[in-house]
Formats: C-alpha cells, structure tokens, sequence
C-alpha cells in the first residue's frame, strides 16, 4: 500500500488486547481502564479475516502488541495462524515478559520471528513503582527463558523518565554488553499518561553511554522494521538503538499503521484519525469492499507528527492512552 506521501505501508502493529496485567505509570492510570467489552473486541477470527485483507494490500510483516498481548488467551495459536496466511513474511511480539516463560514454548511452536521485552529498570523496587507492583524477576526470568529458546531477535525496549529511572541507562545498556540482545532506548512520547512525565532525548542517552562505554559505531545496515537507529559500542554482544520519535522524525520513512482490538485502523500515533474495520466486517463486507475501504482510509496517513505543537492547536489529537493503542 502506498500512501499519499509515497511511503509504502507494509508493516502493522496489531493490539490484541486492552488489558494488562502492568499498570505502567506513563501508559495506563492506576485504577485501570474503562475496558473494552467481550463483544468490542474482535475475536481471533475476525482479526485474522482483518489481516489476510491487509496481507492482499501488500502488509508482510504484523507485530502483536497490546495492552499485554500474552494476557489474551488463545494468542499463542493466533500467531500461529497468522504467520500462515499468503503474504505473511514476519509476525513478532512486543511482551512486558511476565507471562513469557510459560507461553515460550508455545510462541516458538507458532514460528514466532522475534520478541521484543519492555524493561525499564533492573531494580526490584523501581520496577515495584514504575508498574505498579509488578515482580521484576518474572520478566528476567522470561528473558533468560527466551536466551535459551535461542529466539532472535530479542530486544529489549527500555523507556526513561527523568527522575525516576534515567540512572539505570547505563545498567540497562549493560545488558546487550552482555548478552545477545539489543537493548532499545524509546523516547517518552506525549500520549496519554506520557504527557505526565519528563523524557530524555536520544542525544543525552549516546552522550552518557559514550561516556560510560567509549565511542561507538553507527550501525547502518537495516535490522528490524522499525525507526531504530542502531550503535555498536566496543565489546558489546548486542547493538544499542535508539528511538527518539521527538527529537528527531522518522515520519518521512513511516512504514505503518496500527490496528487496534475493536478493529479501528489508526494511521499515526499522534492523531485520532482511521476507520472502524470491524462494523463493516461484522455488518458482511466482502473481502474487496474492505480492501477498498482500507485503501481510501491509506490515502489519509498524515504527513507527520507534530509533537512540538501545542496541545489544544492539533485537530483530531489522540487521547487514548498506550495501552488501547498498542505502543
Ligand atoms: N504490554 C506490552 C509491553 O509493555 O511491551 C505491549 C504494549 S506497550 C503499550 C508497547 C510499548 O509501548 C512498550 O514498550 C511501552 O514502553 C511503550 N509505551 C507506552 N507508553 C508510551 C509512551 N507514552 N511513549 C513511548 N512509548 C510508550
Ligand atoms: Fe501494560 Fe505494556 Fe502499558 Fe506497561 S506499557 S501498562 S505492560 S500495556
């Protein structure tokens, strides 16, 4: 599909649930969400119908994210399925890791072709505050668990908040030091809960890690689907990449658009703009009348995002929080 910018959209990130068994504080508000009913959210079927459709536009790669994605039961054959459709090259999820060991087995059966886990803290106590009680050592132990299952590749997707865990840059990046993974740094961007708190740019993370590691590489051959740019540091196993949305745009090379659990097609993080694919499809759309309906809804990607602007000066703001749009 190519959009009206010229940018061929082939990659789709699919939220399969609201739910999660994390309260983030920078995704989602301590009493939890008013959650989608059994009814909104899309069964299994539905969604799959929903991406062979996209597949025949041209989309070859879905990652399944969430609300926490491993919370839906029946995921795991989900992927399964959905890595088996025409078309489909690469189907990957992105887990906060507590339910990932006991699915691993599972994931791996349905030929999952890679994990990312979301780790923003190697403190108990921290990880305690930053999810709202959550237990830190499941994650590692999922992320030992993925190692082992020689998954690849694993990533890790870390998110600073100035004050609150922005000292643990250095001891996360040691973890691709010293293990075979990536560790991502993401930009805080200002959605939903992120609004609340204070991000640290990409440029101070190379900077400190710099500092800390010695001079490192630019890594410019393609790895992953993504907008990460990727550094090797001297003795380090895995890359270091940086996702830094804000301080600098990636939306000129935008290859995506995300679907959410109700079947709504959201076309950029920053705006409340797509369509509903799911009342058309339950109401007996054909396969063609949904392709169509993508394709017109494709022509209306926006150029870019202005996170720079004013909040009340952006029409159609999203205001939804993370986890209904899946990260
Ligand atoms: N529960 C899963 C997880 O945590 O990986 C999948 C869903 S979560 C919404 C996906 C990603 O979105 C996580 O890595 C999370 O850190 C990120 N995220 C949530 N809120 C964000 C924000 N305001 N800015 C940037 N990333 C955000
Ligand atoms: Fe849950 Fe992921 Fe949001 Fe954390 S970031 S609350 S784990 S959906």
């Amino acid at each position: 599909m190519i959009d009206s910018f010229g940018r061929n959209i082939d990659y789709v990130r699919l939220s399969v649930t609201d739910r999660c068994n994390l309260r983030c504080l920078y995704c989602m508000p301590e009493g939890g969400v008013e959650q989608l009913t059994h009814l909104q959210i899309m069964r299994f079927e539905e969604m799959l119908r929903l991406c062979r459709v996209l597949s025949g536009l041209g989309v070859r790669k879905f990652k399944v994210s969430g609300g926490e994605p491993l919370v839906r039961r029946g995921v795991n054959d989900f992927i399964a399925d959905l890595k088996s459709l025409p078309g489909v090259e690469q189907v990957t999820l992105t887990t906060n890791g507590i339910l990932l060991r006991e699915n691993l087995e599972q994931l791996k059966r349905a030929g999952i072709d890679g994990i990312n886990i979301s780790l923003d803290t190697l403190n108990e106590f921290t990880f305690r505050e930053l999810t709202r009680n959550g237990d830190i050592d499941s994650v590692l132990d999922g992320l030992q668990a993925a190692l082992a299952a020689k998954i690849c590749p694993i990533k890790i997707n870390a998110l600073l908040l100035k004050g609150k865990n922005d000292n643990e840059l250095e001891n996360l990046a040691a973890l691709s030091r010293d293990m075979e993974v990536s560790v991502r740094f993401i930009e805080l961007m200002p959605i939903g809960l992120g609004t609340v708190y204070e991000p640290v740019s990409g440029e101070e993370v190379l900077r400190r890690l710099t500092a800390a590691y010695g001079e490192p590489e630019e890594y410019d051959r393609p790895m992953g689907n993504g907008p990460a740019k990727y550094y090797s540091f001297p003795g380090f196993k895995g890359k270091i990449g940086l996702i830094d949305a804000i301080s600098h745009s990636f939306c000129s090379s935008c290859n995506r658009v995300r679907m959410t659990s109700d079947g709504w097609l959201k076309l950029c993080l920053q705006y409340d703009i797509g369509v509903d694919l799911l009342t058309p499809l339950r109401a007996g759309a054909s396969d063609a009348e949904l392709q169509e309906l993508i394709s017109q809804t494709i022509a209306k990607k926006p150029e870019k995002h202005v996170f720079d602007q004013e909040k009340g000066k952006i029409d159609n703001r999203e205001i939804k929080n993370m986890n209904s749009i899946g990260g």
